[in-house]
């Protein structure tokens, strides 16, 4: 009775178009669920996630431990020390973003720059009209550079619109998967230096992948993901500041419009300033497993990687050009090896193919996403995941796939 007198209450109140209640479930109602989790095991071969690393999986099962634990900080201290290798920089500014590649994107757009300072961004592909998006969010001016999906931007192009547009700051994605482009940045940061701007660039799913230098090519803030070329699951993203793009949010007029991603609190929180406060519950296990991805690719060391993914992009596209299929990235010096994008032919039924890969292999053979829907397959090679014996296997089931439907090259 007391419940009706309420809920009329609110009702005349609210006015709402509808309601849902369900204020006495029966035990009835309960769901039975089966007795174990359906998790079918199979091999993602599209632009992430990719499979994590077995020790990264396992890392997830290690105990609980409180997240202002000892232990637990001195874990986070390794995965700072880890990603200053991975980013290249000397920067007391890494740590891992609580979230997925789009939190910690975010936090690259919502703690340099502030309401009113200009942004232009190298928008060719979906990463880039995202960061237009969330840039007009926090109340940037933003300058999209556009382009169309399959072409990237030379300096003399950049130093051009950074000379005209006299940014506070220039975004670029070096891997830009929904297109499969990758973008140049060395030299870059030169440019942004000498015009007072500061260079943010998404690598999400290139850390690893393919050379990325932060200190080296003057990069101010720079931010990743676990699962992609590191070989983690999703949850924890690897993130970078340089003291330059610190003293700016140091000397903001303004308060970070987010709380989840004030740096200067998460900062704290990672143990940048000397003391460690309670920001928010890091992703415990998620740490682990990072920190562990993080420890693999370390070990491997970056060279190496570098080659494995270079090498294994070679023998993708050798098994491809047999079979008479075509990068949809026109200038090779564009192609990133890490995602790569193929010109679904004229008559072949691309969702089709994708399909009779999932069901013959357990294969993901990803399709388009934003500008490249309907036009492309997209196959990542990326970090645990980079291995002939998975490479081959998507030849294979291309060119399975393709006789299937009747296709001759
Ligand atoms: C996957 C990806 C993202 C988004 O990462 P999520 O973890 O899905 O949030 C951002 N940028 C690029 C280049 C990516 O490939």
């Amino acid at each position: 009775m007391a419940l009706r007198v309420a809920l009329n209450q609110v009702l005349r109140r609210s006015k709402p178009q509808s309601i849902a209640l369900r204020a006495f479930a029966s035990t009835a109602d309960v769901p039975k669920p089966a007795p174990v989790m359906d998790v079918p095991q199979r091999i993602l071969m599209g632009p992430g996630p990719s499979n994590s690393h077995p020790r990264a999986l396992a890392a997830m099962a290690m105990p609980m431990l409180g997240h202002m634990h000892p232990p637990f900080l001195k874990i986070m201290d390794e995965i700072s020390d880890y990603l200053r290798y991975l980013f290249q920089t000397d920067s007391k500014y890494t740590c891992a973003i609580s979230g997925s590649g789009h939190m910690a994107m975010e936090a690259a757009i919502a703690n340099v720059l502030e309401p009113g300072e200009k942004i232009l961004v190298g928008d060719n592909g979906i990463w880039g009209a995202r960061v237009c998006d969330l840039a007009d969010r926090y109340g940037l001016e933003v300058v999209a550079l556009k382009k169309p999906a399959g072409e990237t931007y030379s300096l003399a192009e950049l130093e051009a619109a950074v000379k005209e547009h006299k940014p506070q700051g220039l975004f670029l994605c070096q891997g830009e998967s929904s297109a499969g482009t990758m973008q140049q940045i060395e030299g870059v940061g030169a440019i942004t230096k000498a015009n007072d701007c500061f260079l943010i660039v998404d690598t999400v799913c290139t850390l690893g992948g393919v050379p990325f230098k932060a200190d080296a090519w003057d990069v101010d803030v720079v931010y990743s993901g676990g699962q992609k070329a590191l070989s983690a699951p999703p949850g924890a993203s690897p993130f970078m500041m340089n003291e330059r793009a610190m003293q700016k949010l140091q000397s903001r007029k303004t308060k970070v419009a987010t709380y989840n991603c004030d740096l200067k609190l998460i900062g704290d929180y990672w143990g940048w300033y000397g003391g460690r406060s309670y920001h928010h519950t890091g992703p415990i296990s998620n740490f682990y497993s990072l920190r562990e991805a993080l420890a693999i690719t370390c070990e491997e060391g970056l060279e190496p990687l570098w080659a494995r993914h270079q090498a294994m992009f070679e023998l993708l596209w050798k098994g491809l050009g047999e079979i008479g299929l075509e990068p949809y990235v026109k200038d090779p010096k564009s192609r990133l090896p890490c995602v790569n994008t193929i010109t679904v032919p004229e008559g072949v039924d691309g969702p089709a193919l994708s399909a009779f890969a999932m069901q013959k292999y357990n294969l993901e053979i990803a399709g388009g996403l934003g500008p490249t829907v309907g036009k492309v397959w997209r196959i990542g090679v990326m970090g645990y995941n980079a291995h002939p014996m998975n490479v081959n296997l998507v030849v294979t089931a291309f060119k399975e796939g393709l006789e299937a439907q009747g296709y001759k090259k």
